[in-house]
């Protein structure tokens, strides 16, 4: 029996219920990760609202770092021992040990603390495709991305500055700002007070941007489109104030031949190839230097439903993780 965060219908924080549960042994492909931290993403939120459905009871967590304590029949990817981490799989997450599909698991560089895996893989392995993979940014390309200090806002700011993108950001605060600014947004625009369109508009000299990357959803995605150039590219890739109205093509004709994604980390980290290339690249932004991760709230993992009301509050900025 292990101590696990279990839901049995969706809702607000207080349907997350801190139990004891069955962990077992792992199962073919399967290995058992005791976490020595464990990954706090929007994602779950979405999860347990039931916006993502799935069956119930469930699980929540899609990320966390610790050590392989066992493994399954036909397991070649890691061995007991083995210091790793993940970002994907069935939800679960938000557990002191589990078992997970051993393909999803990547043995970590020492260099790289429990505790910064936990905080880095899913948010980081997303600015790693958006940036690179959705579409290719060059230097000196211009970029608009929303939520510039959150978990995702934040190693966005620092990749951006590396790969020489002038990236223009939204924050709900004045405080929000100057931390994306300290993480190198070129220009930082508070949504809250300011009119983020005619800023954009007016930061790049009307000329507006190549690139939107929008995860807010429902409350900024005809403003993003009405910020991007001729052909630009739409990524909606979040719904933290909730989910995308239903819009006509015409939407995108009458700005310049738009283009619209709405990707997923998941299918882009959809082979042991890709994954294992993603994380490289991260690992080695970090490892650099040229990208920190800033664990800016730390909770126990009893302590769940705190970590959800403070981030779906805006209390939070930077990633945050639960210690088991
Ligand atoms: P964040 O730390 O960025 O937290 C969300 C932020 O969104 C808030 O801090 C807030 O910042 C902003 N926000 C704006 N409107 C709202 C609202 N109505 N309610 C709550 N927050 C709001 O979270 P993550 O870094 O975990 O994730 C960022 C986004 O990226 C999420 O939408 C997530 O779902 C998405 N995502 C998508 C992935 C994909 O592959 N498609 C993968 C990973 C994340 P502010 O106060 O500055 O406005």
């Amino acid at each position: 029996m292990a101590k696990a965060i279990r839901i049995n219908r969706n809702g607000g924080p207080e349907v997350m219920e801190y139990v004891d549960v069955e962990v077992g042994e792992p199962g073919p492909g399967e290995a058992r990760v005791r976490h020595h931290a464990i990954g706090l993403n929007f994602i779950d939120v979405y999860f347990r609202t039931g916006l993502y459905p799935q069956p119930l009871p469930a699980g929540l967590g899609k990320e966390g770092a610790g050590v392989v304590e066992a493994v399954g029949e036909g397991v070649t990817e890691v061995r007991p021992g083995d210091r790793v981490a993940y970002a994907g799989g069935p939800n679960g997450a938000y557990a002191v040990v589990r078992n997970m599909p051993a393909s999803l698991l990547v043995r970590l560089p020492d260099a790289i603390s429990f505790e910064t895996a936990a905080a880095m893989m899913l948010q980081g392995l997303t600015v790693q495709y958006l940036f690179n993979r959705t579409t290719q940014l060059k230097r000196g390309d211009t970029i608009l991305f929303h939520a510039a200090a959150g978990g995702v806002g934040l190693i966005a700011c620092q990749w951006a500055r590396a790969m020489g993108v002038n990236m223009i950001g939204t924050v709900g605060s004045d405080a929000k700002a100057e931390l994306a600014r300290a993480h190198g947004c070129t220009h930082v625009i508070n949504y809250n007070t300011e009119d983020f369109v005619k800023r954009v508009a007016e930061v790049t000299n009307g000329e507006k941007v190549s690139v939107v990357y929008d995860s807010i959803g429902k409350d900024t995605f005809i403003g993003s489109l009405d910020c991007l150039r001729p052909r630009g590219l739409m990524v909606s890739f979040g719904n933290a104030s909730g989910p995308v109205d239903p819009f006509g093509l015409n939407e995108l004709a009458s700005r310049g031949s738009l283009f619209v994604t709405r990707p997923s980390l998941f299918a882009y980290a959809a082979t042991r190839k890709d994954i294992e290339e993603m994380s490289a690249d991260l690992f080695g932004m970090v490892e650099s230097g040229k990208v920190k991760i800033e664990i800016n709230q730390r909770y126990s993992l009893a302590d769940a439903a705190q970590a959800h009301l403070d981030l779906e509050a805006r209390k939070t900025t930077g990633s945050s993780i639960l210690l088991p």
